[in-house]
């Protein structure tokens, strides 16, 4: 049986009068955030920081039991395992080497494990096993600024009012919203998963491996199904659409990550399948395609490190 070593998510998301990703507030104007493609094209961006965020807490969401994560990761705090060496004396930290460390944080942390963080003393950093690039508007995105107003009884208005009944203050707040299609990358490594990187051990069992794996991707289902981020309160972007393409290695080559910006990328993927024995092919026409599809690997076995087929 043939066991899941990468997987790569590419796909196009379409998303209406979201707010997701803003450069930040000048005054009362909040500014979309603008990037820059190669042939010089500037387009919107989603930051893959802001991805990465709303996967980690949509993976929290999931754990029903949140004893299997860190007393950090337990209320979300970026920290993650650090926060249990800072709060540490000083001469017990010369107890833990970076590899014992690490050690600690796979065992005891599903978010830890999968997401990484970096530990101050002892100083080491473990990489994410999942990854997101920016999300990037396929030309062209649309833009509006939407003109907000907030009313507010101030103290002169209240005074005012109870003279002359009516008057109030107001704030006026320019709001930008956008709808488009955008390019979706994202890498993900389940032959990582309780992998010591330090010592290249496996710090957990195959069974809590394949269940990290199982509620990692039930973040990606959550997370495409309901896009969080900025402005959600009053931008809760409209998904309407999510198509595109899942790769999965079926043995140690790295799943590919080719663009969704280029029109023919299921093609070039398509292409390079007959010469890589391990790819394996999974398309997606629309969202609920998508979460059947993630579904369907869900059950693989997993690849380990010196395990020979
Ligand atoms: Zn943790």
């Amino acid at each position: 049986m043939s066991k899941i070593y990468e997987v790569s998510i590419l796909g196009r998301a379409t998303w209406d009068l979201h707010s997701l990703n803003n450069e930040g507030t000048v005054g009362n104007v909040t500014e979309p955030r603008t990037v820059v493609l190669a042939d010089g094209t500037k387009t919107d961006g989603i930051s893959g920081e802001m991805l990465k965020h709303i996967h980690a807490a949509k993976m929290w969401e999931l754990e029903k039991n949140k004893k299997n994560l860190c007393e950090a990761c337990k209320v979300l705090e970026p920290t993650r395992i650090d926060r249990f060496f800072q709060t540490m004396k000083r001469e017990d930290r010369k107890n833990y080497t970076f590899e014992k460390a690490t050690e600690k944080a796979i065992k005891e942390c599903a978010i830890c494990d999968l997401h990484g963080f970096l530990v101050q003393t002892p100083t080491g950093s473990r990489t994410s096993t999942i990854e997101f690039g920016w999300a990037l508007g396929v030309p062209k995105i649309y833009r509006d600024i939407h003109i907000h107003a907030r009313h507010a009884l101030g103290e002169k208005a209240r005074e005012k009012s109870s003279e002359e009944g009516s008057e109030t203050t107001q704030m006026i707040y320019h709001r930008p919203t956008r709808s488009g299609t955008y390019a979706i990358v994202s890498l993900f490594q389940p032959w990582r998963i309780g992998l010591n990187n330090v010592n290249f051990d496996y710090n957990v069992d195959l069974e809590e491996r394949k269940r990290r794996y199982k509620l990692s991707l039930k973040a990606y289902q959550a997370m495409f199904l309901r896009m969080d981020g900025a402005m959600t309160t009053t931008r809760l972007p409209h998904t309407e659409e999510f198509e595109g393409t899942i790769i999965v290695t079926n043995d140690n080559f790295p799943a590919p990550v080719i663009s969704p910006l280029r029109n023919e990328y299921k093609e070039t993927l398509k292409a390079i399948k007959s010469q890589i024995d391990a790819l394996e092919i999974l398309e997606f026409n629309n969202i609920s395609d998508f979460v059947n599809k993630i579904e369907e690997i869900s059950g693989k076995d997993l690849y380990t490190i010196g395990d020979s087929k």
